[in-house]
């Protein structure tokens, strides 16, 4: 746990000079432990207390970068006590003895291989290169795979001198190394230090992990994955161990083993188990999952299931409030209201785009809230939605003045056309009978 103020001002000098910039030691303690200031104002604080103070500042979890990557750096056990931070990030691996044409395609389609939900893309994050062979084998593929794709790279061989190969290549990029082990920790560390990259360190006991940790950290390796080999362990066991460690982390703040977590699935496991345990691990705790394979079948739910997971519960997802054109509107086609909740807009527009008839959607802005409780909560009325006709300027854009708003407001009706001159034709209650519903209002 961070300190607190009266934690904090048991390490201070207690002389109440105000040299700080406040008058007490208490009042310094209190803007520190709410960060409002820095512990460097005070010029009387001693080296030991020093250390303990900026040790407690440091985050309970390291968020490590891999090239453009974010991972860890959480603070958290459960998502509803603030939120979750940087997303689980998903490798596929892709193993040094394929083919080339074969190691091009597969670089090709993980790249592609993206989905778009309620505006958020999401898919592979990195591509993990397997070192099977000789050093040289290794670098080829990596400039295959790095002239293919513009993925982060994770380097996977327990030979340094192989690893080294393919940090010549990509360091500038920080692909992640894997693994430091027992037998060669030192020199990965090494390697990891030189060419400025993050390392996993990987061992099947806790203990070790935090021997190899500590062997890290005195090289001067900071940026740190920990792999417990939970992708090889029973579904029970991994879930367990990934609890064990997040506790251990953010609770406990044991530095040694705060990192962030991977689960390596690239193990022989069947793809049924590998997707099961993903989503275990995406929900509980893992930062990185590395796959062995993973069709889009099983990729697309899992994605979704990580955008929900790492998703603000303290926010609302919005669009921004306008005048969308869905397909290609001319100046006859409909105008159809909604509110500005990002699920609203983004089935509403689907829906629309399925009938085939082009519309203007006028995306009012409810503060992210839907449409019923935009309405409740009186974000959805009769004087918004014609504040919303003004603002976009809809009336400079189409030759009619018919507004479809949605079924559920009907009784906004009356008001609005007495607002807006504007014909208020009350539309469908459910979005999905749009695609009918706008078919028989194109043919009127
Ligand atoms: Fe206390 Fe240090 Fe501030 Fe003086 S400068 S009041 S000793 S915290």
């Amino acid at each position: 746990m961070p300190m607190t103020a009266l934690d904090i001002f048991k390490l201070l000098a207690k002389k109440n000079c105000g040299e700080c910039g406040v008058p007490t030691c208490l009042a310094f303690a209190m803007m520190l432990a709410n960060k409002q200031t820095e512990l460097s104002k005070c010029p009387y604080v001693s080296p030991e207390a020093a250390q303990q103070l900026e040790t407690s500042a440091l985050p309970p979890m390291r968020a490590v970068a891999v090239g453009d990557l974010q991972v860890g750096g959480e603070t958290e056990l459960f998502r509803h006590e603030k939120k979750f931070l940087n997303p689980t990030a998903y490798a596929m691996v892709i193993e040094d003895d394929l083919d080339d044409e074969i190691i091009v395609d597969r670089a090709r389609q993980l790249d592609a291989m993206k989905y778009e939900r309620i505006g958020i893309v999401s898919g592979v994050d990195l591509i993990a290169v397997k070192a099977k062979g000789d050093a040289k084998r290794f670098s080829d593929v990596v400039t295959l795979v790095k002239d293919n794709s513009g993925l982060p790279l994770v380097l996977m061989s327990d030979d340094p001198l192989i690893i080294e190969e393919g940090l010549k290549l990509v360091s500038k990029s920080k692909p992640l190394i894997y693994a430091g082990t027992v037998g060669n920790c030192a020199s990965m560390a090494n390697l990891a230090r030189q060419y400025m990259c993050p390392l996993t360190i990987y061992s099947d006991d806790v203990d070790e992990l935090i021997s190899l940790s500590e062997i890290a950290k005195g090289e001067g390796v900071e940026d740190v994955i920990l792999d417990l080999n939970l992708g090889a362990k029973s579904l029970r066991d991994a879930l367990e161990w990934l609890t064990i460690l997040r506790r251990l982390s953010v609770k406990k703040l044991f530095r040694p083993l705060g990192y962030p977590v991977m689960l390596n699935l690239d193990n022989g496991t069947d793809i049924e188990t590998q997707a099961i345990k993903a989503a275990i691990g995406t929900m509980k705790y893992a930062s990185l999952i590395i796959f062995g394979n993973l069709d889009p079948a099983r990729l697309y739910p899992l994605t979704t299931l990580r955008t929900n997971i790492y998703t603000d519960p303290q926010a609302l997802i919005q669009v921004n409030p306008g005048l969308y054109d869905i397909g290609k509107p001319n100046r006859n086609s409909p105008v159809i209201v909604t509110a500005n909740f990002s699920l609203t807009y983004f089935t509403v527009a689907s829906d629309i785009e399925a009938s085939k008839v082009p519309a203007r959607l006028l995306v009012v802005d409810t503060e992210g809230l839907s449409v019923m409780t935009a309405f409740a909560a009186d974000k959805l009325t009769p004087e918004k939605i014609a504040q919303a006709l003004e603002e976009y300027k809809v009336a400079e854009k189409v030759d009619h003045r018919k507004l479809v708003i949605p079924g559920m407001i009907a009784m906004l009706k009356m008001k609005l056309e007495d607002l807006t001159g504007w014909e208020v034709i009350v539309g469908v209650k459910d979005s999905s009978a749009l695609p009918k519903y706008l078919k028989e209002l194109a043919t009127e």
